[in-house]
C-alpha cells in the first residue's frame, strides 16, 4: 500500500462531483488500502479518494481506537437535527471552524466485498465524519458551510498540540 499525498485546496479534483464506482475490482481494493494508509499518515479520521487525487465515490472512515472502514458509492438516505461542531479538513490544514452538522445521520454505500450496508450514527464523530467525507465526493468542503470564511480559525502549531489537523474531531477535542 502507498500513502499519497493529500490534495489540498484549491486543487480542482477536490471541487469535481466523483463518479461512482462501476464495478469493485483489484484496482478499488487497492486504492481503499491507499486510502487508509494516507489517512492514518496524515491523521485524520476519514478520508475521500478526491484527497488523493482519485476522483471516485469513495470513502474510508477511522473512528479513534476502532477498525478503519471503506464505503464505496456511499449516500446519505437519512438526517435529522442541528448542532454545532468544530471541524478542520486535511485539504485544508491549520484552519478550524465551527459549523451546524446533523444529529443523526443514517448513510448507505457497498463495503469493498460488494456487500450494501447502513451505518446509523447519531450525535458522534462519525456522524459528523459521514457528512463531512460524503460532502468531499460531491466537491462540497466544510468551509462551504461556514457563514463565512471570516469565522476560520487559524490554528497556531502549539495550539493543534504539535500534530497536523485532522479530519474532523470533535467539539470536545483539546483546544
Ligand atoms: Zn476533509
Amino acid at each position: 500500500m502507498t500513502v499519497h499525498p493529500i490534495r489540498l485546496l484549491p486543487d480542482p479534483v477536490l471541487r469535481q462531483r466523483a463518479k461512482r464506482v462501476p464495478e469493485i475490482d483489484a484496482s478499488i481494493h487497492r486504492l481503499i488500502g491507499d486510502m487508509i494508509e494516507s489517512m492514518y499518515e496524515a491523521r485524520g479520521v476519514g478520508l475521500a479518494a478526491p484527497q488523493i487525487g482519485v476522483s471516485l465515490r469513495v470513502i474510508v472512515l477511522g473512528m479513534p481506537e476502532e477498525e478503519p472502514f471503506a464505503l464505496i458509492n456511499p449516500e446519505i438516505v437519512k438526517r435529522s437535527g442541528q448542532r454545532t461542531v468544530d471541524e478542520g479538513c486535511l485539504s485544508l490544514p491549520g484552519y478550524r471552524g465551527e459549523l451546524t452538522r446533523s444529529t443523526l445521520v443514517v448513510a448507505k454505500g457497498l463495503t469493498p466485498a460488494g456487500k450494501q450496508v447502513r451505518i446509523r450514527a447519531k450525535e458522534n464523530l462519525l456522524a459528523q465524519a459521514l457528512e463531512h467525507e460524503i460532502d468531499h465526493i460531491n466537491g462540497t468542503l466544510y468551509i462551504d458551510h461556514l457563514p463565512s470564511l471570516d469565522v476560520l480559525r487559524k490554528m497556531e502549531p502549539e495550539e493543534e498540540g504539535g500534530e497536523p489537523a485532522g479530519e474532523p474531531e470533535p467539539a470536545t477535542s483539546a483546544e
